[in-house]
């Protein structure tokens, strides 16, 4: 087998098969196939497609390129997904909600990178939060708590690690199958028995409109149920950002605040419960989505989501008077805001923008290594539908630079829409049970 053969095989439109999909992706990994043929072959793949078998054969050698962890040992293991978008919190507020209706929950979560968050950037926002783990450690907390949440080790997923470098410089990213078999190698790796999928669609997601997302949701789902695991994906709306909050901390303060009940959870708490409730009902710890509404409403109201959020603080060593009072997480130095310029209806909201001007504040990377400051970012005070007068607030700045903050002002010129009438937003477009 010869990588030549490979790649033109691919570029004259056949299937390649699973011995010549494991081939590229083990050579690759051992440096024995170098970038050059690897970029055609992505190449090949983003002109030419993979049909659903080639797709689920290149999740698995991708997966089975590092450690594949196996929880079998702790029964139901439920884990999540989100394509990425801005002020998608949705991690820190699922993961409490379900475990503490009794189901565990482990997550390898990334940082964030371009407009969007990460859930490990913002939990590090805590004070000595770890998120790297051994397995051993690992392990031993989804036993005693029944839940963690890791950053991406060296050793989970290689392939992925390696092959996603190489799509974000040869113009690759853009690919159903690639982005499919990335998203769902890894959690194939992580060993969830339970996997919901939130693909999100709108101007700040990956995927604009929502043929693609249905397509990409339908590939993971398909995915995820060929590898033997209990998987539904939801496609929620992200034309503007889920939740207020967008930056680290003042993330992490929106969810603690949502779940003692200190704000009202708006669509932030509403799509948290809907992948919620599929998590349950795919553990069949309820009977139906109504069920698991109702056991859920209760592990919000008793409290006993925030208790739970506090544990998985206290096991990964973060100081944990954070649940009691948020004043002990960062906070920037200096605030401003966007007034907005007439009277009308907020009708559009340019979620990139938003998200470009966190990171302009520091709440993000321009590149993989830069240092973010999880103080700053920004609090978004109207919602698509809202009506707005002539200097209302519409967004307000967290800074600990004024030069910065003078920027990412600049940025935010023209990214909040006001007009006569909004259309109404669907929150939640297509469930893929
Ligand atoms: N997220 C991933 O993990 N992989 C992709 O290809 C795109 C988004």
């Amino acid at each position: 087998m010869n990588m030549y053969d490979i790649i033109a095989k691919k570029r004259d439109g056949k299937k390649l098969s699973y011995a010549e999909i494991s081939y590229f992706v083990n050579q690759y990994v051992l440096g024995a196939v170098k970038d050059y043929q690897a970029s055609a072959l992505l190449m090949a793949i983003y002109l030419r497609g993979l049909d659903d078998y080639e797709t689920a054969h290149l999740t698995r050698s991708m997966a089975e390129s590092g450690d594949m962890i196996n929880l079998d040992s702790l029964g139901l293991v439920a884990d999540k997904h989100s394509t990425g978008g801005v002020s998608d919190s949705t991690t820190l507020i699922v993961l409490p909600l379900v475990c503490a209706c009794g189901l565990k929950m482990a997550k390898m979560s990334g940082r964030g990178l371009g407009h969007t968050g990460g859930t490990i950037d913002k939990l590090e926002a805590i004070a000595g939060f770890n998120t790297s783990f051994d397995i051993n450690a690992f392990m031993s907390q989804m036993k005693s708590t029944g839940c963690a949440i890791t950053a991406q080790t060296p050793r989970l997923c290689p392939a992925d690690k390696l092959l996603y470098s190489l799509r974000n410089v040869t113009a690759t990213v853009g690919s159903i199958p690639l982005i499919a078999s990335s998203i769902m190698s890894k959690k194939l790796a992580m060993g969830a028995h339970i996997i919901v999928l939130d693909v999100k669609t709108g101007n700040g997601a990956f995927m604009k409109n929502l043929s693609g997302a249905q397509k990409l949701a339908k590939t993971m789902v398909n995915i995820g149920r060929g590898a033997g695991r209990r998987t539904c994906a939801i496609i929620s709306d992200m034309n503007q950002p889920l939740g207020n909050a967008i930056g680290n901390a003042l993330e992490v303060k929106e969810a603690i605040d949502i779940l003692s009940g200190a704000q009202d959870g708006g669509d932030l708490l509403k799509v948290s419960m809907t992948i919620a409730s599929k998590m349950l009902c795919l553990a069949q710890a309820a009977k139906n989505e109504a069920d698991a509404a109702q056991m859920l409403k209760y592990a919000l109201n008793n409290k006993s989501a925030l208790r739970k959020l506090s544990e998985l603080i206290k096991a990964q060593n973060g100081d944990v008077k954070v649940i009691d009072n948020t004043s002990y997480l960062p906070a920037a130095r200096i605030t401003a805001s966007i007034a907005a310029q007439k009277s009308g209806c907020l009708s559009a909201v340019d979620c990139v923008k938003l998200g470009e001007a966190a990171g302009v504040l520091g709440a993000g990377r321009a590149h993989k290594d830069d240092i973010i400051d999880p103080a700053v970012g920004l609090v978004v005070k109207k919602r698509i539908g809202d009506t707005v007068k002539k200097g209302d607030i519409l967004a307000e700045l967290h800074a600990n630079d004024e030069s910065l903050m003078l920027k990412a002002t600049e940025r935010l010129e023209n990214c909040f829409t006001v007009s006569q009438k909004a259309r109404p937003v669907k929150l939640i477009h297509e469930v893929i049970d």
